[in-house]
């Protein structure tokens, strides 16, 4: 099936259904009030870790299910876009302090056999900086994407097609054949379901350390992941709080994150903090993505900390549901019809 497809909102989802959608020749009018950065999307502040096995943590075994293939589905996307994009597959190493240890094992146990649990030695081979830890966690194959670098890839690529029209401004009347609602919250006035759930991360400059690959701290209180970037930039983050408030980040926050930060690795004492960054993640009560079908609209919201994650698998389902092609057991629990 082709045609003329209008998407409401240039996030995560928007994008990538975009890009789905013209590579399947359909002609694509794509809408949003935010500038083609999309600094107002959750994107744009997501830290972009693919961690499915992590994710086992506080998540239903669904997402990890969902999400195992993302960073070969990420690899053969950033393979098609138009400027290059970080992606990396190095896994994620979890430690915890010692009055922390029962953290760790807390996430070994729901985390089954995923995660392998390392001692000193390869703890340093794995990561020589992180002299203060004697344990961990290595979830191999897990990874991460720079999501500014994806967005602004996704927005180059999508305007080399002569069939996309990216268009400023909210989707009014003549939507054309296909509707596909990627509003995240901003889908709330039609979506009583959907909450917000605030997140802040702090982006810092650490000249004097060198991490190999996304660390998760395990904490009872503020868990932290420190995501490296290019050029010993690090996203430091993220908290998890029940609120839609938008406001800067608050004071605890900070000191909460910069403080558990310091304990990971000294170097980052004298870190330069570059800026901070909050939005709030879409989210259903059950915190499980939706895909919501009717006769011309589908509706893909409630990404929740899974847009990175599970994003490229959603954007295949919503094109099978499109296309009229059943939907897999395992899928058909996010699948639905419009209410
Ligand atoms: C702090 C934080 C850390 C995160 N870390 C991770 C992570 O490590 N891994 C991971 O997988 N996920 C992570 N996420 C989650 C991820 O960012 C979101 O799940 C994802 O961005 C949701 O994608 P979306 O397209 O549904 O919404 P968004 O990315 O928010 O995009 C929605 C878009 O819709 C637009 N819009 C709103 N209203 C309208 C309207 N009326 N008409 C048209 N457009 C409209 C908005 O301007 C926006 O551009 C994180 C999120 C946060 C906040």
């Amino acid at each position: 099936m082709t045609g003329l497809a209008s998407i409401a909102g240039a996030g995560l989802m928007g994008r990538l259904m975009a890009l789905k959608l013209l590579l399947r020749g359909w002609e694509v009018r794509l809408f949003d009030p935010d500038s083609r950065a999309g600094r107002s999307s959750a994107a744009y502040t997501g830290a972009g870790m693919l961690a499915p096995c992590c994710e086992l943590e506080g998540s239903e075994p669904l997402i990890s299910q969902l999400g195992r293939e993302s960073v070969s589905e990420w690899r053969g996307i950033v393979e098609q876009l138009k400027a290059p994009v970080a992606l990396q597959a190095a896994g994620t190493l979890v430690v915890a302090h010692g009055r922390d240890a029962r953290e760790l094992e807390r996430l070994r146990h729901r985390t089954g056999d995923c995660g392998e649990v390392v001692g000193e030695d390869r703890l340093r081979e794995l990561e020589p900086e992180l002299t203060t830890f004697r344990r961990g966690l290595y979830f191999a194959g897990e990874g991460h994407i720079d999501n500014r670098q994806l967005l602004a890839a996704l927005e180059r690529t999508l305007l080399s097609f002569p069939r996309l029209q990216w268009i400023r401004g909210k989707l009014e009347e003549d939507a054309g054949d296909l509707v596909v609602d990627c509003r995240g919250l901003g889908a709330r006035p039609d979506d009583s379901e959907l909450r917000g759930v605030r997140g802040e991360v702090i982006y810092v400059r650490a000249p004097d350390v060198r991490l190999n690959r996304p660390v998760r701290l395990m904490h009872p209180r503020y868990p932290l992941y420190v995501v490296p970037r290019a050029e010993h930039v690090f996203v430091i983050g993220a908290t998890q709080i029940e609120s839609d408030y938008l406001g800067g980040i608050t004071v605890r926050s900070s000191l909460e994150l910069l403080s558990a930060l310091m304990s990971l690795h000294p170097g980052f004492a004298e870190a330069e903090v570059m800026e901070t960054c909050v939005n709030c993640r879409p989210a259903y009560p059950d915190n499980l993505p939706r895909i919501r079908v009717s006769p011309g609209r589908v509706r893909i919201n409630g990404l929740y900390r899974h847009g990175f994650l599970l994003g490229p698998r959603l954007a295949e389902i919503a094109c099978r549901v499109i296309d009229g092609e059943r939907i897999e057991a395992l899928e058909s629990r996010i699948v639905g019809d419009l209410p």
